[in-house]
């Protein structure tokens, strides 16, 4: 009932010369995933040639942020508008390096997540706890916090078209993922939250992925877990081939 979903975050990663060598190896390399939603996400200035080389295949485009003010006196800023303009069709919010770096709070994950529907762009919004956090049992209450706060406003219909990305802040880049047992009591966590906030309807076709250190070695026993739908890989997207490998073994265990 829903589709699964592998997106790349590139992070501050590649030009647009870079772009395209990878796009262009892409294309092929995963045309015949049709049962996976793939998903890239490079930095601003390359996601036009992303967009336009990636035309007609099964491969979208995403951001990888965007301030919520349509346009204005923001020098610095990017807005939804421009972004679907330039040919994204998801807008990652949220992500624990943009909280922990850039002062992102629920309250501007919020705000973000109202611009990325007003510009018709779907938002992959990011939760997790630290490790601290999860050292002191706070783990689903700090989930709670995020989506609370983070989804105020959201209404089912908009659920539908979110997805959220449960990345354990501890697993972002250090090459520790959740073992599928942590990702999975994580997951199905919030998939209740999402039934009792928003209806059992609603929760059921929105799309929870995991990130976190994911890998080709690993991304079936995550994807295995019954309500992982899907991960964000950071490292391992940049690489084409892993990130294939990713794609590949995902569909793969989802059949
Ligand atoms: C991320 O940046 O969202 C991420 C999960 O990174 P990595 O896969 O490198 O841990």
């Amino acid at each position: 009932m829903r589709t699964p979903l592998i997106a790349g975050n590139w992070k501050m990663f590649k030009t647009i010369a870079e772009t395209m060598k990878h796009v262009k190896a892409l294309r092929p390399l995963v045309k015949d995933i049709t049962d996976v939603e793939i998903v890239v996400a490079p930095a601003f200035p390359s996601i036009h040639a992303a967009a336009e080389s990636l035309r007609g295949s099964n491969v979208l485009v995403a951001a990888q942020d965007l301030y919520w003010e349509r346009e204005g006196a923001f020098t610095g800023e990017v807005s939804g508008a421009m972004l679907k303009d330039a040919g994204a069709d998801l807008v990652i919010i949220g992500h624990s390096e943009r909280r922990t770096l850039f002062g992102e709070t629920d309250a501007t994950v919020n705000r973000k997540i109202g611009a990325a529907f007003a510009a018709d762009l779907a938002p992959i919004v990011c939760i997790g706890e630290t490790l601290d956090q999860r050292e002191r049992s706070e783990t689903l209450d700090v989930l709670d916090r995020q989506i609370r706060a983070g989804l105020d406003g959201v209404t089912s219909g908009q659920l539908v078209q979110l997805v959220l990305a449960y990345e354990p802040v501890w697993a972002i880049g250090t090459g520790r993922n959740a073992t599928p047992d942590q990702a999975g009591e994580a997951h199905a966590h919030i998939r209740q939250r999402l039934r009792q906030w928003f209806g059992a309807e609603a929760a059921d076709l929105c799309r929870v992925i995991y990130g976190g250190s994911v890998k080709p070695e690993n991304i079936r026993d995550l994807v295995a877990q019954p309500d992982v739908d899907g991960a964000l890989v950071g490292g391992a997207s940049l690489d084409v081939k892993a990130f294939f490998d990713i794609a590949r073994n995902a569909a793969e265990a989802f059949r």
